[in-house]
């Protein structure tokens, strides 16, 4: 009986590896066409400035229509663009469609900033700082419009070139987070190496930090060793008016989360912004 068990169970699981296998093949093989077939487009959530309650930037995040299976998480199609080597490809139709839409609130008279994500292969890939200075040119922009959030383990994976990008980056005048800042296994002293201006604690750590004393604790020490560090702070995964009073008596310098706004299609950012008013935290 237990043997029939097992065997029921088996087979379950290995039915339920050949449909999460499939559906990986049938992304991959799309997501090459996601760019021509208009199937992708950036969704923007702002970050708060605790010391003075205002938008200060936005992050842009990428989503995808599958015109059959529907949404897919960027979580899941990024890293299936990442090992199938689509990610360039995303990415270069990612910073064209937000410099140019950066252009367009400019000549709208609003000057926006916005934070984009790179992954592994961006920062390795010693065209990108050409790339991104020529977008800047072509689109009137300042090198402070366009920051740019990249995890510690896509430094990692080839630590020697993406500090030389990063650099040369920097130098452009960009600033640069490290996203999902926790979840690695990189020390502070290594990041202290690369030219990065920002922490950007996980949303991990930050969800539940109103009720949870290790996540305080963890959130506390982390800002105030990145502050000791000379680095500015920001806590990503705001999700109630506790936690955001909370963060900014930590002294955390910018939040992002649901508690503010959830990420929003382009369409919406002017009128949102004319709308919002200044966010005061309880203290
Ligand atoms: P991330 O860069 O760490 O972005 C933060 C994620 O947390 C976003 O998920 C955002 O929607 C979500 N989030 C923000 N506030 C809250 C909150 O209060 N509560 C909760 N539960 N979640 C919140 P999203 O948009 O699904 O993106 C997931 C990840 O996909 C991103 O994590 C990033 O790693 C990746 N990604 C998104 N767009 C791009 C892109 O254009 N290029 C690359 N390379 N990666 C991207
Ligand atoms: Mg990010
Ligand atoms: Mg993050
Ligand atoms: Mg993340």
């Amino acid at each position: 009986d237990s043997a029939r068990h097992h065997q029921d169970a088996h087979q379950r699981y290995v039915e339920g590896q050949d449909e999460r296998h499939l559906r990986q093949l049938t992304l991959i093989h799309d997501l090459r066409d996601a760019v021509s077939n208009n199937e992708l487009w950036m969704a923007y959530q702002p970050k708060i400035a605790t010391h003075n309650g205002q938008v200060c930037q936005f992050e842009a995040l990428m989503r995808w229509r599958h015109p059959s299976l529907g949404f897919v998480p960027p979580d899941e199609f990024i890293s299936l663009a990442e090992r199938s080597g689509n990610i360039r490809q995303l990415s270069q139709w990612m910073l064209e469609h937000v410099t140019a839409q950066l252009h367009e609130w400019q000549q709208q008279g609003h000057r926006v900033s916005v934070a984009v994500n790179l992954s592994a292969s961006d920062v390795t890939d010693a065209e990108l700082p050409r790339q991104l200075a020529e977008l800047l040119a072509r689109y009137h922009l300042a090198a402070d419009q366009v920051s740019l959030e990249v995890t510690e383990s896509a430094v990692m994976q080839d630590i020697e070139a993406a500090t030389r990008t990063l650099n040369e980056l920097s130098r452009l005048g960009m600033s640069i987070a490290i996203d999902d800042y926790g979840t690695g296994y990189s020390s502070l002293a290594q990041i202290k190496r690369l030219p990065v201006n920002e922490l950007k604690i996980d949303k991990s750590f930050v969800l539940k930090i109103d009720t949870q004393e290790d996540d305080l604790t963890i959130v506390r020490s982390t800002i105030e060793m990145g502050h000791s560090l000379g680095l500015s702070i920001v806590a990503e995964g705001v999700e109630n008016a506790a936690s955001a009073s909370l963060l900014n008596r930590l002294g955390c310098d910018y939040l992002q989360g649901y508690w503010f706004a959830k990420p929003m299609p382009s369409d919406d950012v002017l009128s949102w912004l004319d709308a919002v008013e200044v966010f005061t935290f309880t203290r």
